[in-house]
């Protein structure tokens, strides 16, 4: 199912425990925030609708694992930056377990088949299964 930008927005803010707060700047967010993909972006899959299995990518991108929520001015200005998915990756594991996230992320790899996203992050992260990849989730935050 195809959720629209909106719904999006509306199931992301209502999945953070209140007071919901800015991945950036941890200040409140009360109606100006945006849905921050913090580790596997839309564009770095935007030529893909599909997965070989047939799932819809965005289907398995826009989900708690991978989103967190900023203003939109703390995501227009730094939400692209290096800082800001450190900042991302903590706000994500205190909000979800690790092994939700690794698994959530292998399952893109192996089980959709889905390739390897843009971005320095993802760089040789591929093949790790769950336990390697919360191993690498300790290193990096
Ligand atoms: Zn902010």
């Amino acid at each position: 199912m195809l959720l629209t930008r909106a719904a999006v927005r509306i199931r992301a803010f209502c999945t953070y425990p209140r007071p919901q707060r800015c991945a950036w700047c941890h200040k409140p967010l009360v109606h100006d925030f945006a849905v921050h993909e913090w580790l596997v972006k839309r564009s770095g899959t935007r030529m893909k609708s599909y997965t070989p299995d047939g799932t819809q990518v965005h289907d398995l991108i826009m989900l708690p694992q991978n989103q967190v929520l900023m203003h939109h001015s703390c995501h227009d200005t730094w939400g692209q930056t290096h800082k800001a998915k450190r900042q991302s990756l903590e706000e994500a594991i205190h909000f979800q377990s690790v092994s939700s996230i690794g698994q959530w992320y292998v399952d893109l790899w192996q089980k959709h088949k889905l390739s390897v996203p843009v971005g320095d992050f993802n760089e040789g992260l591929l093949p790790l299964d769950p336990f390697q990849w919360y191993e690498y989730l300790l290193t990096v935050i």
